[in-house]
């Protein structure tokens, strides 16, 4: 018998019928003779349209009492589920976070797990219940109610599996597994029978919102087997492992594309070109508590710099004010901010071994007559960011290009 955790995203229970038909796969699973922690998402759309609802009442709502609001939604799923599950005589018990007693840091609204008691839930298994739990919610020290993030379901899935030490977390969504890059944007993208934490944490971090960030961290620091699976289609899914297997060598250079539409950039222009200038630029945006992704300088003809630097699009405004005070600090030329760029990234540990993935990058977005605005690049990634309007034909191009298109089904 082994322990099993299990979570079901917003789609897969969007709609009372989608509870139901969770609730005869948990039963289904509990007939095998596994033990079942499950935890749950909102209803889909269910948290935007409380996000919406504090959007009503303050510009910027109070991130205490937004937790306390979107909390709820969760708190609908588990108990409709558990409802489900009695009706059809399968013992089951829900809990929000703060009853488990999921313990988090108080950043409200991106809150970080710091411990779980699995007290109550393992005596609820002895008795034979299913263990229902409420997704992206905790409780910090204070017992103020704190969420995860958005996504952070996942997470929650994640780090209740490694508490119990469970068999293996099972991220049950609307896609079939982890692809090539979001199945939605590319027709012929392919499911990856299996990727390594490593690549998955990239793909995450670049923008591929199958999986929150934060769960494969976790997944990877306390070695949970993790697996992304299809709510209501059989199949193997995706399993995120530990080793790169050395002996395939079939192991594509690149292994996925991931993109981000949150991206906005800005440059400062006509900076003087001495020592201690970048930190000036950069200093006073990491003291308003902006994120800065890639950055680049480049030198002008007058022998003066311009950096340019991207942001979160939600950022652009107030990075921008930021930056337009240091302009006149430093009697630079101008500021110029712009959000209409996307981040496309190109991501595989084949890469530490091959050469010439950028030159393939390039020519393949040079062909479609992409503009490269800027570049960065890591060990197992290379990210380039383009005007938006062409974001659907550089991952499709680079998609063919890096030889990941899905063979064409012949009838
Ligand atoms: P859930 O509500 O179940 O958590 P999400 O919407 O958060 O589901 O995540 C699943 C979605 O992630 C898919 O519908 C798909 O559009 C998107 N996605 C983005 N990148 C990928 C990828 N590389 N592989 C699979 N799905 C991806
Ligand atoms: N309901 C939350 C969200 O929409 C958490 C989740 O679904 O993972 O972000
Ligand atoms: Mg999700």
């Amino acid at each position: 018998m082994s322990l099993i955790v299990q979570k079901y995203g917003g789609t897969s229970v969007g709609t009372v019928e989608r509870i139901q038909a969770v609730a005869d796969k948990v039963i289904g699973f509990r007939k095998a003779g596994h033990d079942v922690v499950v935890v749950v998402s909102a209803m889909s759309g269910e948290t935007n349209r409380l996000i919406g609802l504090a959007g009503q009442m303050q510009e910027k709502p109070d991130a205490r009492e937004m937790d306390v609001l979107v909390s709820t939604g969760e708190q609908v799923t588990i108990s409709l589920l558990c409802m489900a599950l009695k009706a059809r005589g399968q013992d089951a018990r829900s809990y929000t976070g703060g009853q488990v007693r999921i313990l988090t840091d108080d950043s409200h609204t991106k809150a970080r797990i710091q411990e779980i008691d699995d007290a109550k839930m393992r005596t609820d298994l002895e008795a034979g219940r299913v263990v229902v739990v409420a997704g992206f919610q905790g409780v910090d020290h204070q017992g103020n109610i704190t969420t995860l993030g958005r996504g952070g379901s996942d997470t929650t899935g994640v780090a209740l599996a490694a508490a119990l030490k469970a068999d293996e977390c099972q991220i049950y969504t609307d896609v079939d597994g982890v692809y090539t890059t979001d199945p939605r944007v590319v027709e012929k993208a392919k499911r990856l029978e299996k990727i390594t934490f490593e690549e998955m944490l990239e793909m995450a971090s670049l923008g591929s919102k199958v999986l929150q960030i934060r769960a494969v961290e976790f997944a990877g620091k306390y070695q949970v087997p993790l697996r992304v699976l299809h709510s209501f289609k059989d199949g193997p899914g995706t399993l995120i492992t530990i080793d790169e297997d050395q002996s395939d060598m079939e192991q594509p250079v690149v292994s996925g594309i991931a993109f981000n539409r949150d991206e906005a950039k800005l440059s400062i222009r006509g900076v003087p070109d001495s020592p201690g200038v970048a930190s000036k630029v950069l200093a006073p945006i990491g003291e308003a508590n902006i994120e800065v992704d890639v950055i680049v300088q480049n030198m002008a003809a007058d022998n003066t710099n311009d950096i340019t630097f991207t942001v979160h699009r939600n950022e652009l405004d107030k990075a921008k004010a930021v930056l337009e005070k240091v302009a006149s600090d430093l009697s630079a030329r101008e500021v110029v901010g712009d959000a209409s760029v996307v981040k496309v990234s190109v991501v595989g540990v084949g890469m530490r071994s091959h050469a010439g993935v950028a030159s393939t990058m390039f020519n393949a977005l040079a062909a479609e007559n992409i503009n490269i605005q800027l570049i960065t690049t890591s060990e197992i990634k290379i990210s380039v960011v383009i005007e938006e309007k062409y974001l659907e034909l550089a991952v499709r191009s680079l998609h063919t290009a890096f030889g990941l298109d899905a063979e064409p089904v012949v009838e």
